[in-house]
């Protein structure tokens, strides 16, 4: 199997803006920013996407969690808020098979998502 985007970052093949990283996970700024902070935490074992996660990666995506709102701390999100996304599949607009939660933040966000 090639090597996901995300992968590669992890690899240091592809140059990123590493913010956070740790066993599990690893934490980078998203190369198209939607937001003022636009931060992508990932497991370092690649799952293709939260749908299809296994009873196996609930640690793993437990302690993603867990640091992405640490993440979202550490970068001044506390007080002002942030919104966690994962997108599954085409209609969420999903476009790197390897599952990722976007942290999103720094300005005020629209309800309902478009
Ligand atoms: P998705 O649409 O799959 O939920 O989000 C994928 C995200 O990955 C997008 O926000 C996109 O900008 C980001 N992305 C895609 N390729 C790269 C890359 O090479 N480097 C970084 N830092 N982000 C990427």
């Amino acid at each position: 199997m090639s090597k996901t985007i995300f992968e590669k970052i992890i690899a240091r093949e592809i140059p990123a803006q590493i913010v956070y990283e740790d066993e599990l996970v690893c934490a980078f700024r998203d190369v198209n920013p939607q937001a003022p902070t636009h931060v992508l935490i990932v497991p370092k074992q690649p799952i293709p996407r939260i749908g299809e996660a296994q009873p196996a990666d609930e640690k793993t995506i437990g302690h993603l969690l867990l640091k992405a709102a640490e993440v979202a701390a550490q970068l001044g999100l506390q007080q002002t808020g942030y919104r966690l996304v994962f997108n599954h599949g085409r209609d969420a607009g999903e476009s790197v098979p390897h599952l990722h939660c976007h942290i999103l933040g720094g300005r005020k966000m629209a309800w309902p998502p478009g």
